[in-house]
């Protein structure tokens, strides 16, 4: 059970709830639930094509040819990638890491599988 608040307003304890609105029987004052963020603390989880979570630091392997912006080579199936880094997600791409040959680039996490070794 969630408790309703008093009145924004006057303080009055005796309000009462409608939809998302609540309402003052005192001041008739109507107002909605301030909706605190979840997401907050909790980090987006980001998986791989295979639905594993994801963090720093862990090993990837490419599983899909990933054509490279400005260089005529792309990065193939089963290149192994280490040490990628988790970050903000631009366009889609949710991973940083340091391909072997390409150098530091950004990655969509759907590209990639987690490798244990
Ligand atoms: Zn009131």
């Amino acid at each position: 059970m969630k408790s309703i608040p008093n009145c924004v307003k006057c303080g009055c304890a005796f309000t009462y709830e409608n939809g998302n609105f609540y309402i003052c029987p005192e001041c008739g004052h109507e107002w909605i639930e301030a909706v605190e963020s979840e997401g907050e603390s909790q980090k987006t989880i980001v998986r791989d094509a295979h639905g594993n979570a994801l963090q720093d630091g862990d090993s990837v392997v490419i599983v899909k040819d990933i054509k490279v912006k400005g260089s005529s080579s792309a990065i193939k199936i089963g290149l192994k990638v280490k040490d990628i880094r988790l970050v903000e997600e631009v366009n889609g791409h949710n991973l940083e890491a340091k391909v072997p040959g390409f150098g530091l680039m950004m990655l969509k996490s759907e590209v990639v599988k987690k490798c244990n070794d």
